[in-house]
């Protein structure tokens, strides 16, 4: 395998540049790519968020018309704060066959691959468009490509398949599991610790509406759904990622506050924990609370939601991209991605991207040249495939 090309490699070096932490605006790595393609006689669109600061670009290659791939990825990154990095992890830098810098796997390298094909694509006679879709604040809840969708639904876009180059190793995705994110916050009532029994202690409740949930994990932990065995682990899960509350060891604690989530196998009920938690608060917990104070109050509040990507034996997606990947066979992850939106919005969807979902994340993140050149052969074979 020859490569990686030095167009990908510098456009690995700038995409990286780019500090595209969820929290920050996104327009200078999307100005950057539109510039890009427009230099080659590309019109990407850019759809914007509401605060005008992040955008999606949404650019079409090829010929006008019905069908065509859409090449998805996000732009936007975790954050580094509080990560040991080794070196500046805006800057890649390379070492031992890897480059490395934050968004090297996830996800940029797939984007940048994507741009350094587009002039080839550009000057390729395609019989059916390739379509650039590169979101953002995929990394707090796939929120900007719901933008994006809009936009296709509005203009009467209908891609015939799409490709989520999160980092796979370029193997070929056809299932996820959905997620939803709730806050849940307890509102009890102050006491001087000596007089606990006329006070509403929140930490104390928050902490046995989490054992509800660790009980509602074990079900999930104790169940076999068909096809589960697929994803690891081969359940759905529930966690808890935050928690905060009280002001000192000696007032009862008044408010408490858990950030926690559901992560479902495809066909599974999303909503179970929450609905189960919710029977278990009105039934149980709040009559309690209230007993002793009638303001009481527990709010579990939905703050993100994804679907899961459904698998679909035999669709145009799997198909195309097994065979320009060589393989035959399909996985299972246990991460969400953007694939179970497009699927939603009726465009059939395959995860396959260069890197390693394992480097995601983490401090020292990287991504071996390989999986570029990889991702490289896919995207030569794509042109081949879809040209007169
Ligand atoms: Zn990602």
């Amino acid at each position: 395998m020859a490569g990686p090309r030095p167009e990908s490699l510098d456009l690995v070096r700038r995409l990286i540049a780019f500090d595209t932490t969820s929290r920050l605006s996104n327009l200078e790595l999307i100005h950057f790519a539109a510039d890009y393609l427009d230099r080659l006689g590309i019109r990407p669109v850019l759809v914007h968020d509401e605060t005008g600061k992040k955008a999606n670009l949404w650019a079409t290659i090829g010929p006008e018309g019905p069908g065509g791939v859409v090449l998805s990825g996000h732009t936007d990154v975790v954050p580094v704060d509080g990560q040991p990095w080794d070196s500046d992890p805006f800057q890649v830098v390379e070492r031992d066959g890897r480059l490395y810098g934050r968004g090297t796997s996830d996800m940029k390298s797939f984007i940048a691959v994507a741009m350094a094909y587009a002039a080839e694509m550009k000057q390729a006679r395609l019989k059916e468009p390739i379509h650039f879709a590169f979101s953002y604040d995929e990394e707090v809840g796939c929120l900007g490509v719901h933008g994006l969708i809009d936009h296709l639904k509005a203009n009467d876009i209908r891609p015939r398949l799409g490709v989520i180059g999160e980092p796979t190793e370029m193997r070929v995705v056809d299932a996820h599991k959905g997620g939803r994110s709730y806050v849940t916050t307890v509102t009890g009532l102050e006491q001087h610790s000596s007089a606990r029994h006329r006070g509403v202690n929140a930490i104390e409740v928050a902490a046995e509406l989490i054992g509800f949930l660790m009980q509602v994990q074990r079900d999930y932990e104790s169940r076999r759904a068909p096809g589960a065995e697929r994803f690891d682990p081969p359940f759905s899960t529930v966690q808890v990622g935050t928690i905060e509350g009280g002001t000192a060891s000696n007032i009862v604690a008044r408010c408490c506050t858990f950030r926690w989530e559901q992560r479902s196998l495809p066909g599974a009920d999303p909503e179970e924990a929450q609905h189960r938690l919710s029977r278990y608060v009105a039934t149980e917990v709040l009559p309690r609370m209230r007993h002793i104070h009638a303001e009481a109050e527990i709010e579990t509040v939905l703050r993100g939601a994804v679907p899961p990507l459904v698998p679909e034996a035999g669709s145009p997606a799997e198909i195309l991209v097994k065979s320009l990947v060589g393989s035959n066979a399909t996985e299972a992850v246990s991460y969400a991605t953007e694939a179970g939106i497009f699927q939603s919005a009726g465009v059939p969807v395959v995860v396959c991207g260069p890197g390693n979902i394992r480097e995601a994340h983490k401090p020292n993140e990287w991504i071996e040249l390989a999986q570029i050149a990889a991702c490289e052969d896919f995207m030569a074979r794509l042109i081949g495939r879809l040209s007169a």
